[in-house]
């Protein structure tokens, strides 16, 4: 059998290439980041620039103490890394590998799955509920009691949903191995994990500068956990996957998170008007979001609708025909000019 491997979308100027249009009216649906400018950031790596010619301090201690500071938690349970995506990657090397298994509810964030995979363990998918997503829990409590790591996307991506505190505690209860939740979306939940963590020692919580703080370029992310395994994953992280400068960014951007509050707010309110417009479209809204991104029904449609829009630069999430959710798109809220162009694309092509 092939390795799975993560399948890449198109990048802006790929897009604007085939389409013959400016890297600027492409507009990005589909990857759940931030519409907001980073002006602000220039004026600090202005000084680090100077600087290239030295690695970044390996131990990260600064950008952990920042994290720590944040998220309310001692800075010995933060591993920072290249993202979130790659804390999923040490989190299989760590834990998983040939004669070991992993589950997860699924559809989920694929990560999970393609790191399993690679690293040689067994992946059980466990189906969210039809037809409203809703939480398997009976099957993944049973699942999760002979599995080395289980993964939760809390929100999940792509559902948006937020999975209540009670079956994520049942499930943490029966878990033989680590739980990873992985809590990317969580500032547009207002989730604060750092308590949990401390009461649970087999919980790992993955965070991400790149929602919530809209600084995916950094390329920077955290595990939060028990500090014996928070050195275990230590034990796996290469020595400079951080660059200096998105070390300093993201320790600004966290010693000063209410930039961060606000955009979540914008976000927010966004995400209804949003909503509103495209069930004024017809279009059958996925409820109870608790992301910064919208799924919608289509019908068999779907592919075509995603093809349709790029050409205009209009970028959207669409799954592949196998997939379960192959009938429905994934919209990020961005900004109010962005969405409209957006839902005025939908209505020249569904009223
Ligand atoms: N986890 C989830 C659930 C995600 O949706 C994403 C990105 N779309 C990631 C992790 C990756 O985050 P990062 O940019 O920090 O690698």
């Amino acid at each position: 059998m092939s390795t799975p491997r993560y399948q890449w979308q198109p990048t802006t100027r790929e897009i604007a290439d085939r389409f013959g249009l400016h890297p600027d009216q492409v507009v990005r649906f589909d990857h759940n980041t931030s519409p907001f400018a980073t002006d602000w950031a220039p004026g600090i790596v202005a000084p680090m620039a100077r600087r290239l010619n030295e690695y970044p301090g390996a131990s990260y201690a600064n950008l952990r103490r920042a994290a720590a500071a944040h998220f309310g938690v001692k800075p010995d349970t933060i591993v920072p890394g290249a993202g979130a995506d790659e804390m999923i990657l040490l989190i299989a090397w760590a834990f998983l590998g040939e004669g070991r298994r992993a589950c997860a509810p699924v559809p989920t964030y694929p990560l999970y799955e393609i790191a399993t995979l690679q690293s040689g363990a067994e992946f059980r998918a466990i189906e969210l509920d039809v037809p409203d997503f809703g939480f398997p829990l009976r099957d993944l409590g049973e699942a999760a009691e002979t599995s080395d790591v289980t993964w939760l996307c809390v929100p999940n991506n792509p559902t948006g949903h937020r999975f209540p505190d009670a079956a994520i505690e049942q499930v943490t209860a029966d878990a033989r191995g680590v739980v990873v939740i992985d809590a990317a979306y969580a500032e547009f939940a207002d989730d604060r994990w750092g308590e949990w963590m401390i009461r649970h020692d087999n919980v790992v919580v993955l965070h991400t500068m790149s929602k919530g703080f809209g600084l995916a370029a950094l390329r920077v992310g955290f595990a939060m956990t028990h500090p014996d395994i928070a050195d275990r994953l230590d034990a796996v992280r290469p020595p400079g996957s951080i660059s200096s400068m998105s070390a300093d960014l993201a320790q600004e951007a966290l010693a000063s998170p209410q930039r961060m509050h606000r955009h979540v707010s914008m976000i927010l309110a966004e995400r209804e008007r949003l909503t509103t417009e495209l069930e004024g479209l017809g279009i059958a809204v996925v409820p109870a979001s608790a992301t910064n991104f919208l799924l919608c029904e289509i019908g068999p449609g779907a592919t075509h609708l995603a093809a349709s829009l790029m050409q205009e630069g209009l970028v959207i999430r669409q799954f592949p025909d196998a997939h379960p959710l192959h009938e429905f798109v994934r919209f990020t809220v961005r900004s109010p000019p962005e969405d409209d162009r957006l839902i005025d694309a939908l209505r020249r092509r569904l009223v």
